[in-house]
């Protein structure tokens, strides 16, 4: 089945076939690209070797095309929240911002799938 991920805000699509490319910034100095798999609990991150984080560090994620904030304002501001497409029905993300941190939701309705060692974490912020 085809996935899609999507900005929130303006809609428009952030993955090139299965990669996810998001534009991150460090400590409001360092910004560039990062390319995510677009599975779910895949942490592989592929990025410039000059954008730098230490684990536990924040990183602040913007959507490549109207520069949004992806920060999920409403539920944790340590989530990131994007729009999933899969067969044409959509769902909410969210991923934690926190590196290192291993936690992934997938929000459908009234249900939720969590990814990643640590998934326990924000369960109580996704609003269920
Ligand atoms: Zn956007």
């Amino acid at each position: 089945m085809e996935i899609n991920y999507k900005c929130p805000k303006c809609k428009s699509y952030l993955n090139i076939g299965s990669k996810i490319v998001l534009s991150a910034k460090v400590d409001d100095q360092q910004k560039g690209l990062l390319m995510f798999s677009n599975e779910l609990g895949n942490y592989e991150v592929k990025k410039h070797d000059l954008v730098q984080y230490k684990k536990g560090q924040k990183v602040g994620f913007y959507c490549p095309i109207c520069h949004s904030n992806l920060a999920a304002e409403d539920l944790n501001l340590n989530l990131v929240k994007v729009i999933m497409e899969e067969g044409g029905k959509e769902c909410t993300v969210l991923f934690s911002n926190i590196a290192g941190e291993h936690a992934t939701y997938k929000l459908h309705g009234k249900k939720y799938e969590a990814y990643g060692k640590d998934k326990d974490k924000y369960i109580n912020f996704l609003g269920f």
